[in-house]
């Protein structure tokens, strides 16, 4: 047999993957990767049975479903004031994941530069790597904001694109109004792609709002949107989603997109087109997660783990230091192990591994696993 080529080396087996495996191995609760453990709407789920026997099961248009485009765009443009175009500007794509994955193939190439801002989803450093481009790690402040003095100190003539996410997964945090504008600018200055991962764009708690890059025209003109209906309709095995971007980006994307996926599973298109047409579900989506939220940020005040701010996801991290002094990846796989309870150690979000004793829990679970969770957390206070 010839060699494999390795192109991404470096690379081994996902967190999510590994923490999945550990927490089903030793019955713990998994609070790891993020998915919710309870059922998606049954009307939802319907809809594709209903769109399977309607005969909607033949491929689709390259782009997607027209109906779907039309919902994302129609949607898009409520919310944020954009102009999005249904035909032109929205590729419905397998997940959030290809969506990142074709728009940096689709913008950038050998010997670019791509700023990714740490910890950054995993997804992003291989996606630009496979590019031929370089990802530039940027680390955030360490209450886990935008940096941008570090942000503009790293630009170089080679820079190409950056890569957002707000709401922001691990950190929860979510970016501001005056971050939006600092990158609109930096955008400009340089003449940068931009790639805005915003699959938790639904989840944003205490009346903040959402900040889209499609909310502003500038930086709308050189963004590759990128959106999940796994995350918004709690649904994530499905993946499906969508790219929203102006037509000279979209039609570079769809020219890999068509070779790669071609296009995405047609009555689930149908299905979510059919259900979106009632706002309430996604409406109603980020006071369902912020009542989650206070509820386990209520249940783990009672241990010894302190809480760092969740303004958005599903996501809360917390401080351990008071707990152990083990690195993150050794503390997630002992909390796993020996309390019950998987997290993800935010040390795997870094080119370089940071120890800061932050980890990760997902709370996009049913009340009764959230409480669990807590009660065996609650262990941890008598431990050296
Ligand atoms: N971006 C972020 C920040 C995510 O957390 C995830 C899913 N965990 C994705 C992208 C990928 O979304 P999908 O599952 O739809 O591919």
């Amino acid at each position: 047999m010839p060699a494999l080529p390795t192109k991404l080396p470096n690379t081994g087996t996902t967190i999510f993957t590994v923490m999945s495996a550990l927490a089903t191995e030793h019955g713990a609760v998994n609070l790891g990767q993020g998915f919710p453990d309870f059922g998606a709407d049954p009307a939802l789920l319907q809809a594709v049975t209903d769109a399977m026997v309607a005969g909607h099961n033949q491929y689709p248009p390259m782009s997607g479903v027209p109906a779907l485009r039309q919902v994302v765009a129609a949607k898009l443009n409520g919310l944020y004031g954009s102009a999005y175009d249904a035909d032109l500007d929205i590729t419905i794509t397998a997940g959030g994941t290809q969506g990142i994955f074709t728009a940096l193939q689709a913008c950038v190439g050998a010997g670019d530069e791509v700023i990714i801002l740490e910890p950054a989803y995993d997804s992003y450093d291989p996606a630009i790597r496979l590019a031929g481009a370089r990802p530039v790690g940027v680390p955030m402040t360490p209450d886990y904001r935008i940096d941008w003095a570090a942000v503009r100190a790293a630009i170089t003539p080679r820079t190409r694109a950056i890569v957002i996410n707000t709401p922001h997964n691990p950190s929860g945090r979510v970016a501001t109004h005056d971050d939006l504008l600092e990158l609109q600018c930096l955008a400009e200055q340089h003449d940068l792609f931009v790639i805005s991962d915003e699959v938790y764009g639904h989840m944003v708690f205490d009346d903040a709002p959402h900040e889209s890059v499609a909310r502003y025209p500038a930086l709308r003109e050189r963004s590759f949107l990128v959106n999940s209906f796994g995350k918004t309709l709690h649904v994530t095995g499905w993946k499906v989603g969508f790219v929203a971007a102006p037509p000279a980006l979209s039609a570079a994307f769809r020219r890999l997109h068509q070779y790669t996926v071609f296009t995405v599973h047609t009555p689930t298109q149908h299905a979510i087109a059919a259900y979106l047409a009632n706002p309430a579900p996604w409406q109603g989506l980020s006071n369902f997660y912020q009542a989650k939220r206070d509820a386990f940020r209520a249940a783990l005040a009672a241990t010894p783990l302190k809480l760092l701010p969740c303004e958005g996801t599903y996501f809360q991290t917390v401080d351990y230091s008071a707990v152990s002094d083990l690195p993150e990846l050794e503390f997630a796989k002992w909390l796993t192990t020996e309390i019950g309870v998987a997290a993800i150690p935010l040390s795997v979000f870094y080119q370089q591994p940071q120890e800061r004793r932050h980890v990760r829990f997902c709370f996009a679970k049913r009340n009764e696993t959230l409480a669990e969770a807590a009660s065996r957390l609650k262990d941890l206070a008598g431990r050296p």
